[in-house]
């Protein structure tokens, strides 16, 4: 028998288009600012700029057609659509020219931000995961698995509010390919089966209130769609 003081929290897990498999979830790896007009919207030089990283816990991932309750402490609560990598191998010190061996799949995701909190954290020096790593920050459509849609690195990307476009890009314009962002985190820590990184966002990301429908989706890999609470 188990000698846990209390059951222990079921792993959180995401759908995998097409099955009734789930990919357990590890790890959620974001990369910030990795297109150039959401790098320059939110006030930084998209070309000095290598690759950085924050994280949000495994619990927050939420389902596709989900409600997500708008969150505490915030005014300005934000969508971020983005192209979600999910690892399926392991592995440290990744070569670029080996990274998509493993991959398992590839998803619709949106990087749900309390803007406020995240840019006086910004500004003050401090750590982001108050604006970024709360409950239910991190809406997950299925896993499309890489048999299926292969690799992609061109598609449209989009997000809509209540049906009016918001983001509308394509995800051959990521500055950091999924390739690179494999080997560079890979090289600073170690990626398990069952980790995501959500691979930053395009342009025009905004605000979202209550009763709001947050639709997005990427070419090839389904959409998602989410209610704001
Ligand atoms: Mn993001």
């Amino acid at each position: 028998m188990s000698d846990l003081v209390f059951p222990a929290m079921p792993t959180p897990t995401v759908a995998v288009a097409g099955t009734s498999a789930r990919f357990p979830v590890r790890r959620i790896f974001c990369v910030g600012r990795n297109y150039a007009a959401h790098a320059r919207e939110m006030g930084r030089d998209p070309d000095r700029e290598p690759p950085f990283f924050f994280t949000k816990p495994a619990d927050a991932v939420v389902e596709n057609a989900a409600t997500v309750p708008y969150p505490p402490e915030t005014s300005n609560f934000h969508y971020e659509i983005e192209l979600v990598v999910a690892i399926g191998v392991g592995g440290a010190d990744i070569p670029a020219e080996r990274a998509l061996e493993h991959v398992f799949g590839y998803a619709v995701g949106i990087d749900l931000t309390r803007r406020d909190l995240q840019l006086a954290a910004r500004e003050q020096g401090r750590p982001w995961d108050w604006g970024k790593a709360f409950d239910q920050s991190a809406p997950i459509a299925p896993i499309h698995r890489v048999a299926e849609v292969g690799h992609p690195s061109a598609g449209r990307i989009w997000l809509a509010v209540d049906g009016v476009v918001k983001q509308d890009s394509d995800i051959s314009k990521l500055l950091w390919s999924v390739p690179d962002i494999i080997s560079i985190a890979s090289h600073s820590m170690t990626l398990r089966p069952g980790d995501l990184i959500m691979t930053g966002t395009p342009e025009n990301v905004g605000p979202v209130r209550r009763g709001e429908v947050m639709t997005g989706g990427i070419e090839g890999l389904g959409e998602i769609r989410i209610l704001v609470g």
